[in-house]
């Protein structure tokens, strides 16, 4: 970056389709598990009326569901995220992706950062560092490409959409154990076909059960004393249907 101006070129090498997870909204879900492949969910917690979260956590609460646990009330982000551990399945032998005109929204945006609060960073992507040595601009004190701008719109204003159906979703699959944001995150590998009936059913309006009890699960003894004086249901099981993974 020089004067603010980030210039970008993609190469088309591949990486960012590999050894990682898609983050998509409901409908790309959908297609996702259409075209046979596997999603990955990821549950994140907070509760900004006891413990404060920083400015660049703001994007977060806007795409989160109020909901019950013990006997508080925290707010719930649920990721759907394409599984691409180890490549995404529609990238193809000559990295080249096979579905590009429907790719999903932050497969365009990349390497943008869709929350508003964080700045692109080169050194943080998987981009060869020769892609940011000239090239278009990719964005100075604003982002200057129109399409860019409003790929990245619709992906938020997808988050916020898509909220509660994703909640709702979880909820009807069992998947209620949510990691504390900033501290851990809970994984589930979600079965294929449960998913897509449940979406489907979330989708139909069918009454899925709202009122589950979510609980929460951390790693840290001092964050484990709050959540639990304030109210909050905490996971204590040794075995879990999720990877529980500290960050
Ligand atoms: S959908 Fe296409 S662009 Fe997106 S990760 Fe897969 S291969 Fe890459
Ligand atoms: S890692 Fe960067 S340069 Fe390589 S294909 Fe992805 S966006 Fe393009």
């Amino acid at each position: 970056m020089k004067n603010n101006v980030t210039r970008f070129t993609c190469n088309g090498c591949g990486t960012c389709c590999k050894e990682r997870l898609i983050p998509l909204t409901l409908q790309e879900a959908e297609e996702w598990l259409n075209r046979g492949g596997n999603i990955a969910v990821i549950l994140e917690a907070f509760d900004t009326s006891v413990f404060p979260l920083p400015e660049h956590y703001a994007h977060s609460v806007q795409r989160a569901v109020a909901v019950v646990s013990g006997d508080a009330r925290i707010q719930v982000i649920a990721i759907f995220a394409g599984n691409a551990l180890t490549q995404c399945p529609s990238l193809g032998e000559d990295n080249h992706c096979r579905i590009y005109e429907d790719r999903p929204l932050v497969c365009r945006i990349y390497p943008m950062e869709i929350n508003p609060f964080l700045t692109v960073r080169p050194e943080e992507k998987v981009c060869p560092p020769e892609v940011w040595e000239a090239g278009e601009v990719l964005c100075s004190d604003r982002i200057v490409d129109p399409v860019l701008e409003d790929q990245i719109q619709r992906s938020r204003q997808a988050d916020r959409d898509d909220a509660k159906a994703k909640v709702l979703v979880c909820a009807a699959m069992g998947m209620s154990v949510a990691a504390w944001k900033g501290n851990a995150l809970a994984v589930y590998l979600a079965d294929r076909a449960q998913l897509r009936q449940a979406i489907s059913l979330v989708r139909a309006g069918v009454d899925v059960p709202a009122n589950v009890s979510w609980k929460v699960r951390v790693d840290d003894a001092d964050l484990h004393t709050r959540l639990h004086g304030a109210g909050v249901e905490l996971d204590l099981r040794a075995q879990t249907e999720y990877i529980f993974h500290s960050i």
